[in-house]
């Protein structure tokens, strides 16, 4: 039986942690905001806002929703975009995306200030993942994923890791972040052969294919450590949600794995949260 490496604990901890942070922040008269842009009112966008909003609450942050109609103009949008983004009071903005098809997202984008791309919306922002440069702020999802290693004090240096998925939301920020920690990192794709030999050469595994269960009890062996990114329906549940791994295949076979839901999912609200406080404090040093 593995261990299960649940997300509340990591959560909870970082937001005793922030909370310190918003209060001396506040003790200076700074009250660092969240800028939360939405266009539409797609049921996904709206539940990872409550999310973040509660998260928000919880850490005594505050946050500011700018919500657009579907159908607004290009130009209306681009104008809207820049006036967040030179807004004073907002530190970090959270930009839901993919946005309407009409609207030029590429070019979007490139408006939000890189000093307060939070969830690594433009290039600039990648660039300084891919750099290492510490001021820059890598998706939350990946961001999580560390966070995951570190509270539960699992060693990265020297470690043979094997990244499942090469998005630039997931799979290419995670590795970039496992390699400045010195990790060995392999990165596999669509095109990968013989992928569970591959899985199993992994001491950490990180499964970010967006395949419901595609992960199967082949693709691991004793000892690894195995972080589920994927959120998928649940082809056997359904209204249930699931990960990249076949959980029941693989928690039997190796040392420690997080669940879905209640892994990584349940972290990422409070890294936004976090590194909106990371950018606010950059901004005020
Ligand atoms: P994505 O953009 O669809 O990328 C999926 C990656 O997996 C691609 O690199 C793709 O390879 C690879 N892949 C797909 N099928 C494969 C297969 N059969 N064998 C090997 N590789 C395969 O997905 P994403 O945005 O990175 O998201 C990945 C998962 O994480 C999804 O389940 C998503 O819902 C979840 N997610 C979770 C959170 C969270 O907060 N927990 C946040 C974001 C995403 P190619 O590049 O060759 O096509």
């Amino acid at each position: 039986m593995a261990e299960v490496l649940k997300g509340k604990p990591v959560a909870d901890a970082m937001k005793e942690e922030l909370k310190q942070k918003v209060a001396d922040l506040k003790g200076r008269g700074i009250t660092p905001t969240l800028g939360i842009i939405r266009v539409g009112a797609r049921p996904d966008d709206l539940f990872y806002e409550g999310g973040a909003k509660k998260t928000c609450d919880a850490v005594d942050m505050a946050y500011q929703v700018f919500e657009y109609p579907e159908d607004i103009s290009q130009e209306d949008f681009e104008k809207a975009v820049a006036d967040v983004g030179s807004n004073k009071a907002i530190n970090g903005i959270l930009m839901f995306a993919p946005l309407p098809k009409h609207l030029d997202e590429k070019k979007i984008r490139t408006l939000i200030p890189v000093e307060k791309d939070v969830d690594c919306l433009t290039l600039g922002g990648a660039a300084k993942i891919f750099a290492d440069d510490p001021t820059g702020f890598p998706p939350c999802t990946p961001t999580a994923c560390m966070d995951m290693l570190h509270f539960y004090n699992i060693p990265i240096k020297g470690k043979r890791c094997v990244v499942l998925g090469r998005s630039l939301v997931v799979g290419k920020p995670v590795a970039m972040l496992l390699l400045r920690e010195h990790g060995t990192v392999t990165i596999c794709h669509s095109r990968t052969q013989d992928l569970p030999s591959v899985c199993q050469e992994a001491e950490i595994l990180i499964a970010a294919v967006g395949r419901a269960k595609m992960v199967k009890g082949n693709f691991v062996k004793p000892g690894q450590i195995v972080i589920d990114v994927g959120i998928n329906e649940d082809p056997d549940n359904p209204g249930k949600y699931c990960g990249d791994v076949d959980f029941a295949e693989v928690e039997p076979i190796v040392e420690k794995i997080t669940p879905v839901p209640a892994g990584v999912g349940s972290v990422t609200t409070a890294v936004l949260c976090k590194q909106t406080i990371m950018a606010c404090e950059l901004q005020n040093a």
